[in-house]
């Protein structure tokens, strides 16, 4: 079969591997559109994570956000048909076949007839997002900030718009990501590239920053920061911002990976009493409350689906999701 295969940083080729042999009880799913996930860019730009990848004799398949048909059972699988469209959480989607054993069946979910098989593959990052919110449980009249407009933070802006009332505010560097931010309901946008995010928020809603004598002013509910910091980051993180401008007794939802270890001052967490919490995927819940979110046309997902790429130039649709400026969501169609 055909497959996208990880050899090292900046290194993924196409190739010729061997299909997936089932076992009695197996089934094998023919990919049909798979997303590449922040989490993949990690390993490879820098070669990190590489437990989210296939292995096998040459390298490593990439790619777990993915859906597909089932095009052969052996044996008996209950709950899964032939011809049935799925979405469910595994590695190797960046290949034009996997195999289904009975624990990754047990999470796949199917596909409504009027769903695509390309929005179907941002279900995953959707419940992630989904999760965030929910840790965050937003209420009408609070004000979130959401530090990166990419797919998960679009995702949580979602969310949170079919959810409740509350006030958005979408902070990014790339002015496209910010126009899909208005256009998926955010109620204010600022982009960091362009002005000082941290003096703008801190203008709108209050100054935050503060000593252990002071007492903060800021009516900023929640912050999420769906940025992190790469290997190669300087400067404050988008995590030190979040600490300073959340309100006393804010929340500080951190959905972002981190590339390297960081510093933080402690004590303006301790002083203003702040909610730090790590946001890790998702529930089998969130996995299909997402899904009925996308079925219920609650969330409209194909505008985050911004490139489309076949299998044979995975190189070239791993180099644009790097292009933070232009890409939201990248897809590989198998
Ligand atoms: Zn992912």
């Amino acid at each position: 079969m055909k497959a996208a295969v990880f050899h090292g940083p900046r290194d993924i080729r196409f190739e010729e591997v061997p299909r997936p042999e089932l076992n009695e009880g197996e089934a094998l799913m023919r990919i049909k559109a798979c997303g590449i996930c922040g989490s993949d860019l990690h390993t490879y730009r820098e070669g990190l994570f590489l437990q989210l990848g296939l292995p096998i004799e040459q390298g490593r398949i990439l790619g777990h956000e993915f859906s597909g048909e089932i095009v052969e059972i052996r044996g008996e699988m209950p709950s899964v048909k032939v011809g049935g469209r799925y979405t469910t959480v595994s590695m190797g989607g960046n290949a034009e076949f996997l195999r289904i054993t009975p624990q990754i069946a047990s999470r796949m979910i199917p596909i409504p007839d009027d769903i695509s098989f390309e929005e179907a593959a941002t279900n995953e990052p959707l419940a992630t997002s989904l999760h965030a919110v929910n840790l965050a449980d937003p209420q009408d009249d609070q004000v979130l900030v959401i530090m990166g407009a990419g797919i998960i933070g679009l995702g949580i802006l979602q969310c949170i718009k079919a959810r409740c009332k509350a006030r958005t505010i979408v902070v990014d560097l790339s002015a496209r990501r910010l126009a899909l931010a208005e256009q998926l309901g955010a109620d204010f946008t600022i982009n960091a590239s362009q002005e000082d995010a941290v003096a703008r928020l801190k203008a709108m809603h209050g100054a935050a920053e503060l000593s252990l004598l002071e007492s903060a002013e800021s009516n900023i509910d929640t912050v999420f920061d769906c940025a992190g910091a790469t290997a190669h980051f300087k400067g404050t993180t988008v995590l030190e911002q979040a600490i300073g401008l959340v309100r006393q007794n804010g929340k500080v939802i951190v959905v972002a990976v981190f590339e390297r270890k960081i510093e933080l001052d402690v004590n303006v967490l301790v002083r203003k009493g702040i909610q730090l919490v790590g946001s890790w995927a998702w529930t089998p819940a969130d996995f299909v409350q997402a899904m009925a979110l996308i079925s219920t046309r609650q969330i409209d997902r194909k505008p985050l689906i911004t490139h489309r790429f076949a299998l044979e130039d995975a190189s070239q649709a791993y180099e644009t999701q790097i292009q933070a400026n232009e890409a939201v969501k990248v897809v590989l169609t198998p």
